[in-house]
């Protein structure tokens, strides 16, 4: 296999780096691309995307 330099992603279910191209499944959720090592991980994510998003919250904003 080619060593692509891809960055690479992390499986919001397991938290493990995935590299794209190595990956199982993929889904996009709002916008953007998410990879996964299994089709476990990817049910699971596609079942409950919030619970694994990390909600990037900016400094000095609060939304409450
Ligand atoms: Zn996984």
């Amino acid at each position: 296999m080619r060593a692509h330099c891809k960055r690479s992603q992390r499986d919001p279910v397991c938290g493990m780096e995935i590299s794209p191209i190595a990956a199982v499944d993929q889904l996009i959720h709002e916008g953007k691309a998410y990879y996964f090592c299994s089709n476990a991980c990817s049910e699971a994510f596609e079942a409950e995307p919030a619970k694994y998003i990390r909600v990037h919250r900016q400094h000095g904003i609060r939304s409450e």
